[in-house]
């Protein structure tokens, strides 16, 4: 059941447009992959999806965002407010822009809880440290007393996804939360996660632009490219026959076992800037396949079960 239906959502910011008719639903129980190089648009959406977008003076030029019945573009920010971190939850790639260096981590974790479900102090520390334990970090009662500083990166990760748990939220969107960490311990983190939504049925967007990531954890995958929907698929069926030429680049570019160390591969060309969007399909210019109608015709999003793609060789003559 979708918890989360976004459609035809447009950002803009000042006279420029970066998101472009972005439509996708997010369901319990399930983790949705949003997916894109950097500057395909994927945080703006959580930004939109979170009401921040007047942060970095933004605002939502078209769509609906509806959750849990209740539509979000018309929501004035108090009510906002109290929709993130109780019911709406964000976990950000650098932990340290979540923690504060000079509150214990317990206390943080505790606020969550004393603020969102009105705990008392001793019922909200107990409910901390179940989390802590639950997110496997040892010596869960010793380390609430530690402060930030104190704990290697992917502990300081764990202890903002215990923040992000702590209120019970029903969605969290999770933006590379991985990213800044090591690749061991990003697996680590990712499958936990992924337990964690399992168990309790919450539903998880997570935003990467590592397919490899994409694999180990998502359901299903929205593919964004330079703020439009390129594709969207059930991750079995990304992987198995990737229908737009951007998703199988992005597949391509993951390493493969036996790569040497330092070749890393990647698209050629970048995504481009809000201000140089080409016309047509905005993948045109890195296309290989690209056609003469590529750079004239937006291609409209196509539904194809179970899923949709935006590309003008949908249809054609294999
Ligand atoms: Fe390539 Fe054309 Fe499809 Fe765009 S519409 S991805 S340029 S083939």
């Amino acid at each position: 059941m979708a918890l989360l239906t976004v459609s035809g959502l447009g950002v803009a910011i000042g006279s420029v447009a970066p998101l472009d008719g972005i439509s996708f639903e997010a369901r319990k129980g399930e983790i949705l992959g949003l997916v894109g190089e950097s500057g395909s648009g994927k945080s703006l959406t959580a930004f939109a999806v979170m009401g921040l977008l007047g942060r970095i003076g933004g605002r939502i030029a078209t769509g609906t965002i509806l959750f849990d019945g209740q539509e979000l573009t018309a929501l004035a920010e108090p009510a906002y407010r109290r929709l993130r971190g109780k019911r709406i939850a964000m976990i950000s790639q650098n932990p340290m822009t979540s923690l504060d260096p000079i509150v214990r981590i317990g206390t943080q974790i505790d606020q969550v809880s004393r603020l969102h479900l009105g705990l008392s102090k001793p019922a909200a520390k107990a409910r901390s440290i179940d989390l802590m334990e639950q997110l496997r970090i040892p010596d869960a009662e010793t380390l609430h007393n530690a402060y930030p500083h104190q704990l290697s990166g992917g502990m300081k990760q764990r202890i903002v996804i215990a923040m992000a748990l702590a209120a019970d939220p029903d969605l969290i969107i999770a933006d590379e939360p991985t990213t800044a960490l090591d690749v061991t311990i990003q697996a680590q983190i990712i499958q936990i996660m992924v337990d964690l939504v399992r168990e309790r049925g919450l539903a998880l967007i997570l935003i990467t632009h590592d397919m490899g990531v994409v694999a180990q954890a998502c359901d299903r995958v929205v593919v964004l490219y330079a703020g439009r929907v390129a594709e969207m698929n059930t991750t079995q069926a990304i992987f198995a026959s990737p229908r737009h030429p951007y998703t199988a680049s992005l597949i391509a570019c993951i390493p493969a076992h036996d790569q040497p160390e330092g070749t890393l591969l990647g698209i050629p060309g970048t995504v481009p800037g809000v201000l140089n969007y080409p016309p047509g399909c905005r993948f045109h210019p890195r296309c290989a396949g690209a056609m003469e109608v590529c750079s004239a015709e937006v291609p409209v999003l196509q539904s194809l079960a179970p899923g949709t793609v935006a590309c003008h060789l949908q249809g054609m003559p294999a």
